[in-house]
């Protein structure tokens, strides 16, 4: 059963370390460095690299851990992906090498036009669970640089139609933020405040605040709830005008948390 252990990069990255007996498995290693030290220290064989999209934070570190070994590279079949081995699109299923964690891979198009994302049912100890990128933040959502909102509300869909209990792996650290905006739509949301001093403690203390949980996310992040009455008449008053759906709701908040 495996270990999920977050490694720290650049400002506010994490690459996700999938670890079984002495095997490791690598998610988004934006750079090589902090891998191959916590490899080298712990004694540890890479033996897969799993990649949710284009972005230099999220593959820059493939050439040269593949320089060191030649693993097995899963990626988005839509995306460039550096040493990419398996091209991924959703429907395919795989079980990461040397880990045993069976993985099945879900589109979810928006902050790049080609993003994936892997699901396990069965994570063992660590729960069912979900590596999403840079699609579903703690509290938020990623930018729209390749995708329109009705894409990314739509992968959004995919996510929040998880089991509640599916630990949701972002990419980043940006909760303080995202909970910070949160609160300003949805000023009256009590499971909201609470979170945002949960995980302001768990910042002070040094402590991340990924996985959050698909049920958390439901309960706190606008981005999943804008259809919710409060959070939907919070867009239309930033809007100045009425929206005509969710999708539009999704639409200003994304341009609202821009502006943040
Ligand atoms: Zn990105
Ligand atoms: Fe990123």
């Amino acid at each position: 059963m495996p270990a999920i252990i977050p490694i720290r990069a650049f400002s506010d990255n994490y690459i996700w370390l999938v670890r079984e007996g002495g095997n490791a498995a690598v998610v988004d290693p934006g750079d090589a460095a902090p891998v191959q030290s916590y490899l080298d220290r712990e004694g540890l064989t890479l033996t897969a690299i799993l990649n949710t999209h284009h972005h230099g934070d999220h593959v820059g570190g493939n050439a040269a851990l593949l320089a060191r070994c030649a693993v097995p590279v899963f990626g988005p079949a839509r995306e460039a992906i550096p040493g990419r081995t398996r091209a991924l699109a959703e429907g395919d299923a795989f079980t990461v090498p040397g880990i045993g964690l069976a993985l099945s891979v879900l589109d979810v198009p928006g902050h790049t036009a080609g993003h994936v994302a892997y699901v396990a049912a069965d994570g063992g100890e660590a729960g069912p669970l979900a590596f999403v990128g840079d699609t579903l933040f703690a509290g938020g959502c990623g930018r729209l640089f390749e995708g329109t909102p009705a894409q990314m509300a739509q992968s959004l869909g995919k996510l929040a139609a998880l089991p509640g209990a599916t630990r949701v792996y972002c990419a980043h650290e940006y909760t303080l933020a995202n909970l910070r905006f949160a609160l300003a739509v949805e000023p009256g949301n009590a499971a909201l405040r609470a979170r945002l001093a949960r995980d302001e403690a768990r910042r002070d203390a040094g402590v991340p605040t990924v996985p959050s949980s698909i049920a958390e996310e439901l309960a706190t992040n606008p981005f999943l709830r804008a259809a919710e009455a409060a959070v939907f008449a919070a867009a239309e008053a930033r809007a100045g005008r009425r929206l005509a759906g969710a999708v539009d709701a999704f639409a200003v908040l994304r341009e609202w948390k821009n502006a943040f």
